[in-house]
């Protein structure tokens, strides 16, 4: 039986990245225990495995994962064997909006969602935007928070660090300043912001480097989805998801990491039911088109971006002049625990001065 010996973190590597489970879950006196694991954030020792499931199934060719080791202490879960730096990096330039991926994109500009307007809110709770010169956000795909926050914020300035050349255009158009690190900029940033970018992550320290780096002068922004037991019950697919988080989790992740002691966390939007119900429309929309041998994707690209953009149009059209106060279906209203995400806010107010 090996607990804490000399070999034990050499032991624990080989098990984060090997491709078969060694244990299910360590409880006390467990002789069968045959490899020594600690939560990376609560440093509880015990915890529960599940399968790690597929949007697309060709994914595995790069994010590798075949399971999700879950802390039974705070939450906080993580993909196994852990996928390469090298890998996701191909995976986030080539794959993750290649034509017929789940997020290929046509769109010719990003458009304004409730959740951007929502999140512009909570923001404007926790910061004085009149005091925010520069934000930095880190993956902000086609740009929608950017627009949104354009729009009521009009002086702000907009820096972003994103993997995936293909939206370099929409961002640019949406007022960003693409940089490859915060290295040269951190003078300026006063705001890191990241939504739903966090998860994308194979490892918590890759993320939070960009965030020391930035130095943000008054506080850093983190949303990504609440993965509670409900989130594992139901869910039809996991990828490209790497890291899971839950209130608890988070907050404590964000307290360690940014080193700050003032950090709000609000679980937030529609429930995870309705979350699970959304995933499986998804995934079976994902499979029809691949069967249909991905006919949509036989259109000329100008005729496809056209009917994209009349339909963003019509869809969200009236969101834009939409206020805090009348947000769509209240799906950004804040719970207990139930909400399908997570939102949370470190002040960094007296860390970096
Ligand atoms: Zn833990």
């Amino acid at each position: 039986m090996l607990w804490r010996t000399d070999g034990a973190r050499d032991l624990f590597e080989e098990c984060r990245n090997s491709t078969k489970a060694c244990i299910k879950i360590r409880t006390k006196g467990d002789r069968t225990m045959n490899c020594d694991w600690t939560c990376q954030n609560c440093s509880g020792s015990a915890f529960k495995e599940h399968q790690y499931m597929y949007h697309v199934e060709s994914d595995k060719r790069y994010l590798k994962a075949d399971r999700i080791r879950v802390c039974l202490s705070c939450g906080y879960g993580e993909s196994l064997p852990k996928t390469n730096k090298s890998s996701l990096n191909e995976y986030y330039e080539k794959v993750y909006r290649s034509k017929g991926h789940p997020h290929y994109t046509t769109r010719v500009n990003p458009y304004i969602t409730d959740r951007s307007i929502s999140q512009l809110g909570f923001l404007s709770n926790q910061v004085e935007l009149k005091e925010t010169n520069a934000i930095l956000e880190v993956g902000p795909g086609e740009g929608t928070f950017g627009k949104t926050a354009r729009k009521y914020w009009p002086n702000l300035k907009m820096f972003c660090i994103e993997k995936d050349k293909s939206v370099r255009s929409l961002l640019e158009d949406a007022g960003y300043i693409v940089v490859d690190s915060a290295n040269k900029i951190s003078s300026e940033i006063d705001v890191v912001f990241s939504s739903h970018c966090l998860e994308h992550f194979s490892y918590l320290e890759d993320f939070f480097s960009i965030v020391s780096e930035a130095r943000p002068k008054l506080g850093v922004f983190i949303e990504v989805p609440n993965c509670t037991s409900l989130y594992y019950e139901g869910r039809p697919y996991d990828s490209p998801h790497l890291l899971f988080f839950t209130k608890k989790s988070l907050e404590e992740i964000m307290k360690k990491n940014i080193r700050s002691n003032l950090v709000t966390v609000k679980s937030c939007g529609h429930s995870v039911e309705r979350s699970t119900r959304n995933m499986k429309q998804s995934k079976s929309w994902v499979e029809r088109r691949w069967s249909l041998g991905r006919l949509m994707y036989r259109l000329p690209a100008v005729l496809t971006s056209k009917i994209l953009q009349a339909w963003s149009i019509l869809r969200f059209a009236k969101n834009i002049e939409k206020t805090n106060a009348s947000i769509d279906e209240q799906s950004y209203l804040y719970s207990e625990d139930t909400g399908w995400a997570l939102r949370g806010f470190a002040c960094t107010k007296k860390l970096y001065v």
